[in-house]
């Protein structure tokens, strides 16, 4: 039986790559921060909590001593570190934080695995984030890095250490370079789960309306299950290597907000420019979105968009869920959670 240890479980990818390696048959140790409360709603919702071969353990990637007593106690053959600090917004004003477990925290998981076992292969989340301000369109393996944000900064500094550790001590590790992935289990904050969630509410009564900052970037949106699956292809290869993960669609916020309307029903249009621009329900005059400059970034990734052929070719992956069908999937779970 093999075995997977997974940093960050109890978020949203964690979660569904749990679901997916227990279905494949591995042993499964999944690692959560202590909390004062627990934070395992996505475990139990998936099933994973219970399964027999799941165990669920306290430790933090910024700590070394606990990293590798970590290794020791599970011997794992495949490490996912999903484990970051992962909003973007939030890197802005604790960039030191972001830093030490986004950045530092990769470090520290990789020392843990020079010092116990360098047979284990590592697989780190590397985002798309770091193509930032985008030198070429569609991004791909080769594009250049451009990181406007701590968070994209600390992820830089992981995956280049990732590499680092690969060509310096012959670990195998790879490198997902995964663009924006959703699904009904998105951590409240980001913008998708935001709007399905937010205009849900509003659709039943319970709220008045969503406000949003700047709904002219784009994003390559893709499905968070279909995602986890490429991370385990990248650990199954010969050889390690880096690969870009993603739809190869882009789409602008007021694009995700007009399919959530669609979906709910509402009879909506778009009013005014700028901060002033609002989405109307036409049958209520009332505005369903308003814009909140608070919510603007002090820097703005304006587009992405991946160019995943490798990943094709070499892992036999593609994307599977249209963007229409993940809105689908959201609103629905939203409302019937609410
Ligand atoms: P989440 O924010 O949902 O999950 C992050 C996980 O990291 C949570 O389990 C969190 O625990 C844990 N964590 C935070 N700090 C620590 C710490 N100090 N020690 C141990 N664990 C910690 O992110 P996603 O599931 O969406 O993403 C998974 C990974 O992929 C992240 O590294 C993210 O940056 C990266 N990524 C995500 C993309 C996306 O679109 N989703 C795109 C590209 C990369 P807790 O629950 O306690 O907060
Ligand atoms: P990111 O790509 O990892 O930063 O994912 P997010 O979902 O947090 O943000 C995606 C884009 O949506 C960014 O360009 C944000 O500026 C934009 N956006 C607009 N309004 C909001 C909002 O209210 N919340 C968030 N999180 N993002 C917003």
């Amino acid at each position: 039986m093999k075995k997977a240890l997974i940093t960050g479980v109890t978020g949203q990818d964690g979660s569904y790559l749990a679901k997916f390696l227990l279905n494949k048959g591995y042993k499964v140790y999944g690692t959560r921060r202590r909390t004062s409360t627990p934070n395992t709603w996505r475990l139990r919702y998936l099933g994973v909590l219970n399964n027999k071969n799941f165990e669920l353990l306290v430790s933090d990637v910024t700590d070394l001593g606990d990293s590798i007593r970590l290794l020791e106690n599970c011997d794992p053959d495949e490490i996912y570190n999903l484990a970051a600090q992962s909003f973007v917004s939030t890197s802005f004003y604790q960039p030191k934080l972001t830093a030490e477990i986004t950045g530092l925290g990769t470090l520290t998981i990789l020392e843990a695995i020079r010092n116990f076992n360098k047979n284990i292969k590592f697989y780190q989340a590397s985002s798309s984030e770091m193509f930032g301000k985008v030198k070429e369109i569609p991004q791909n393996e080769n594009t250049k890095f451009y990181p406007r944000s701590p968070y994209a900064v600390s992820k830089l500094f992981a995956h280049w250490t990732a590499i680092n550790y690969r060509e310096s001590f012959d670990i195998f590790t790879t490198c997902g370079i995964l663009f924006n992935h959703e699904s009904p289990l998105r951590g409240e904050e980001f913008v998708t789960k935001k709007i399905t969630k937010g205009l849900a509410r509003i659709k039943m009564g319970k709220q008045e309306v969503l406000t949003l900052g700047n709904i002219y970037s784009r994003r390559d949106w893709g499905h968070a299950k279909d995602y986890v699956e490429a991370m385990w292809r990248m650990l199954q290869v010969e050889t390690p290597d880096d690969y870009v993960i993603a739809t190869g669609r882009t789409e602008n916020i007021k694009t995700f907000v007009d399919l959530t309307c669609k979906k709910l029903g509402f009879d909506f249009s778009w009013v005014g420019e700028g901060k002033n621009e609002e989405c109307i329900n036409v049958k209520t005059g009332k505005p369903l979105v308003k814009i909140n400059e608070a919510f603007f970034r002090p820097n703005e990734v304006d587009l992405l968009i991946g160019d995943s052929s490798k990943a094709e070719e070499k892992l036999n992956w593609k994307t599977k869920s249209t963007l229409e069908e993940l809105c689908c999937e959201m609103v629905d779970f939203d409302l019937k959670n609410l």
